[in-house]
């Protein structure tokens, strides 16, 4: 391994966005290709929207996706603890030093006067700014204020005139005016916890992460945190900020647009080596362009130069193209084990022994290769696990002609006769009877086919009509000569 260090960092307040699982995928791939230490910390300083269900899925999404940490919460590493919640001291000593050495200082000023001065400065047409106001309190000022029991913050003094810079390994040189930022800086709320922009930087040089790797939602941090690392005398890591996903609109990806928290791709039957091949493809692609990659083949491929700065789009077709791919590629009884519960939630099966389950086997087999998510399985097969087929008024008219009557009419017979209907028996029969109604082809077909499915295509009769049983074939037989005008 080499000295190379990053992380994700997400925080666990809301089951964990798709976007989020990008940035999550880049590190875990920049770490595999680069022999870098992948660290998984969680930033769960806002207690009031973190929970611990939350973080229980970030676990599990990663896990089924197959992106391997090294060091985390639950893996002990040297610069443990890997959960911000548990680092609140760490942050003290740091925001006390800075006090210290003149560089931070607490601020009183109340929720009120500072909406004050915001409203001043829109009206002004000012950009809001902190005033400054507490930077130089006196003691006496100070002890004022907390025998008024106020609670401070601590601020950060942000120099008006700085210019930072930086070289972003995706967006290239990054140039910001520090008078921009707001002014001084809240590093420490008054319930004494840190905010982002601080835990951040601590974390990140404390676990000496070489390369931050994130969302370009966080792209005007990331001056705010390079003003701290330097005045922690911190070495500052590289920086990539990674375009976010939008949709088709062109608007950042929401839920607007559709599933946005990965588990529900997982629970609608997308593959997770589908899901990680996409993902990957999300601004980055390979010099051969080559699409379908296990990730083995990624990660070698990966070259964090190849990362383009233009947001990409999430191309649900494209997706549902490749997990098709995936499926088609996948053995039948992984697709049987994924296909169950979506047919037992839509009442179709409920218990499962040898025999339903080779059953199901036969019948997802016709489909399997079609399918572009798994959940798709309960209505496409839907008529094999319902008793009677419902007909539609656009497929029904196929019936309505005499050689439809004639040829219903015969296999109803032809299967009446037999105990078992195997596949050979359809086979012949069906050659057998073409000729003896001199009906062929086309015309003899899909009358069948209509009266046993419903439909006026699917999977070929030989293997339906097996599959779906003496009973229940000669029920929808009759049923649909009834319907024959
Ligand atoms: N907790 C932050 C987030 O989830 C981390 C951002 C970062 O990577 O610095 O957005």
């Amino acid at each position: 391994m080499s000295n190379l260090r990053v992380r994700f960092a997400p925080s666990p307040t809301g089951a964990i966005h798709i976007g989020n699982i990008r940035t999550a995928l880049f590190n875990y791939l920049f770490s595999r290709s680069e022999g870098a230490t992948f660290v998984l910390r969680i930033e769960d300083t806002d207690l009031e929207r973190s929970s611990k269900e939350f973080e229980e899925l970030i676990f599990k999404e990663l896990e089924w996706l197959g992106i391997e940490w090294d060091e985390g919460p639950d893996k002990p590493g040297p610069y443990g603890p890997y959960r911000q919640s548990e680092r609140l001291e760490i942050y003290h000593k740091f925001a006390q030093k800075l006090i210290e050495e003149k560089k931070a200082y607490r601020c009183y000023c109340t929720p009120e006067e500072l909406e004050e001065d915001r409203r001043k400065a829109v009206e002004r047409g000012d950009i809001p700014c902190y005033s400054g106001r507490c930077r130089y309190l006196t003691k006496e000022q100070e002890e004022a204020f907390i025998r008024e029991g106020r609670k401070p913050v601590i601020r950060f003094i942000v120099p008006d005139d700085e210019v930072v810079e930086f070289e972003d390994m995706i967006k290239g040189k990054i140039t910001i005016k520090s008078d921009t930022l707001g002014g001084d800086m809240v590093i420490v709320k008054s319930d004494g916890m840190p905010t982002y922009n601080f835990a951040v930087v601590i974390d990140d040089a404390l676990m000496k992460i070489t390369h931050v790797i994130r969302g370009e939602d966080h792209i005007y941090n990331t001056p705010k945190q390079i003003l701290i690392y330097k005045a922690l005398g911190f070495e500052i890591p590289k920086f990539a900020h990674a375009p976010l996903i939008l949709g088709p609109d062109r608007t950042k990806l929401s839920k607007r647009h559709g599933n946005t928290y990965i588990g529900q791709y997982r629970e609608l039957g997308y593959l997770p080596e589908a899901m990680f091949n996409f993902l990957s493809l999300l601004s980055w692609s390979p010099e051969d362009n080559v699409e379908i990659m296990s990730k083995e083949e990624i990660i070698k491929k990966f070259n964090f130069r190849r990362i383009h700065s233009a947001n990409p789009v999430f191309d649900i077709e494209k997706l549902n193209w490749m997990n098709q791919q995936y499926i088609q590629k996948s053995s039948v009884e992984r697709i049987v084990d994924l296909a169950i519960p979506h047919l037992r939630r839509a009442g179709y099966i409920d218990e499962i022994d040898d025999m339903v389950y080779n059953w199901l086997k036969d019948v997802i087999s016709l489909y399997k290769d079609g399918l572009q998510y798994v959940a798709q399985i309960a209505e496409r097969a839907k008529m094999f696990f319902v008793e009677e087929v419902n007909y539609l008024d656009e497929t029904i008219k196929i019936l309505d002609s005499p050689n439809s009557k004639i040829v219903l009419e015969a296999v109803k017979k032809a299967i009446e006769e037999v105990d078992e209907v195997t596949e050979e028996y359809v086979k012949d029969l069906l050659k057998k009877l073409q000729k003896e109604t001199k009906v062929k082809g086309k015309e003899f077909f899909l009358p069948i086919r209509v009266a046993i499915t419903g439909e006026d295509h699917g999977p070929e009769l030989v293997k339906i009509i097996p599959l779906l049983g003496k009973d229940k074939v000669i029920n929808r037989l009759k049923k649909a000569i009834s319907l024959i005008k």
